[in-house]
């Protein structure tokens, strides 16, 4: 039966005949409608963190639901599971003094990020610093101000100017960035966005200090460093929020998916102290902005249930003790005539991206790729040039090896069709 479900990101002329419908998971494993089991090598979209199926997680959700399912936290209201989620999250957040605002998911915590580091220089007499500079290929979500400010260049267009005042730099170049700031000025720079390593742009891990170069050069001018750690935080990369691998101090973070590995929607933005500070400590400066779900304590439960799991399992350390079993296990798809590159070893991250020469021969190679790996059991994720490997952080070195093999098998077959 022709759906009526509209896919995001989706041709729905081709995609309206033929949809994939996942019927139930269980911890790396999901299953369609007919029982075929298939290894969820992206964790859905980089998020299953704790896998699937935990009962904890339902329970917890369940349970919260039952003795209050919603309550909006406007105004002086709030609820306890809001409150310990934001309780737990300033205590494990790389910033001193850290306040959490909560939001319902990724793009909406990057807007209310960009909104925030505006208000904090209004509030300070600086209105002028509006703009805001993001890296070639990064993606931040697709409200307003995340497609404003997109790196993959495709995302931003055909919707008109979402984010006049704002530009973007190469993503590996610190002084790209000094660069960029001077030429805008100083006085008119709000803040800098930057995903710790590129996701969706195609997992694109920085160059050698390129972390904590941004975030130093911010400080330098006053701008904000806004680290998006959407894909990046609750063990991917092996730390809580990504950035601690650099020993960087963001002003802001932005936080999603892994927070309740997907289980419920929740996302939001950790504050530095600093940062929070005039409208903690000042009154008269209410930040005007949030949306009715914010704080949702059934979402908040299944946030704090997941994060005790990621805690207990060791989960988060995972992230980084497996990045070298991943990056070894792909490491032989690089000799494959098709593949121009496999990247991996920063966190259980990793992509493999075809030859120019592939892609220009076949344009749909990547979508073939993907759907010849999925008829060997295992799902990966299309991006631009590359499939994306990004598990549930409880992958095993045996799971990693099939992953390998079927990328392996569906790289021959996709040759085959040349
Ligand atoms: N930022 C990054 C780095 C992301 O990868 C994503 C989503 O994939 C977002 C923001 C947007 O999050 P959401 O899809 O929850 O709005």
């Amino acid at each position: 039966m022709e759906t009526a479900l509209w896919h995001p990101f989706s041709d729905m002329a081709v995609v309206r005949e033929r949809e994939f419908v996942v019927d139930r998971g269980e911890d790396v494993w999901v299953y369609d409608t007919s029982g075929n089991r298939y290894l969820d090598a992206t964790a859905s979209l980089w998020y299953a963190n704790a896998g699937h199926g935990r009962q904890e997680i339902a329970d917890a959700a369940a349970a919260q639901m039952r003795k209050l399912a919603g309550y909006s936290t406007f105004g002086d209201f709030a609820n306890e599971p809001a409150r310990e989620l934001a309780a737990r999250l300033a205590r494990i957040a790389p910033v001193p003094g850290a306040k959490v605002f909560l939001t319902t998911g990724g793009g909406e915590a990057i807007d209310t990020a960009v909104k925030i580091a505006r208000r904090y220089h209004d509030v300070r007499g600086e209105s002028s610093r509006v703009h805001v500079i993001s890296r070639a290929q990064s993606y931040h979500g697709t409200n307003g101000i995340g497609t404003g400010v997109a790196g993959i260049d495709a995302n931003r267009t055909g919707f008109g100017e979402l984010l006049p005042s704002s530009s973007r730099i190469p993503y590996d170049s610190v002084d790209a960035l000094r660069e960029e700031i001077l030429r805008v000025g100083p006085e008119n720079v709000a803040a800098f966005l930057f995903e710790p390593v590129i996701g969706a742009g195609g997992v694109l891990p920085p160059p050698e200090g390129y972390v904590r170069g941004v975030v130093d050069v911010c400080h330098e001018f006053g701008v904000l460093a806004i680290a998006d750690a959407v894909i990046c935080g609750f063990g991917r990369l092996g730390t809580w929020f990504g950035v601690e691998r650099w020993d960087a101090e963001p002003d802001l973070i932005t936080f999603a998916k892994g927070v309740t590995s997907g289980y419920l929607p929740l996302g939001g933005v950790i504050a530095h102290g600093r940062v929070a500070e005039p409208f903690w400590d000042r009154p008269g400066n209410a930040l005007r902005h949030g949306a009715t779900y914010a704080g949702h304590p059934a979402c908040c439960a299944a946030a704090l249930a997941n994060l005790d799991i990621l805690d207990r399992e060791g989960l988060i350390e995972r992230g980084r003790t497996m990045e070298g079993v991943l990056a070894d296990a792909l490491a032989p798809l690089a000799a494959h005539p098709l593949v121009a590159e496999v990247r991996a070893g920063v966190g259980l991250l990793g992509a493999v991206e075809l030859t120019a020469d592939v892609l220009e021969q076949v344009p749909t190679a990547i979508g073939d790729l993907a759907s010849l790996v999925r008829q060997r059991g295992v799902l990966v994720r299309t991006l631009g040039k590359a499939v994306a490997v990004s598990p549930p952080l409880t992958v095993r070195s045996e799971h990693l090896q099939e992953i390998e093999g079927a990328l392996a098998a569906g790289l021959e077959e996709l040759a085959l069709k040349l």
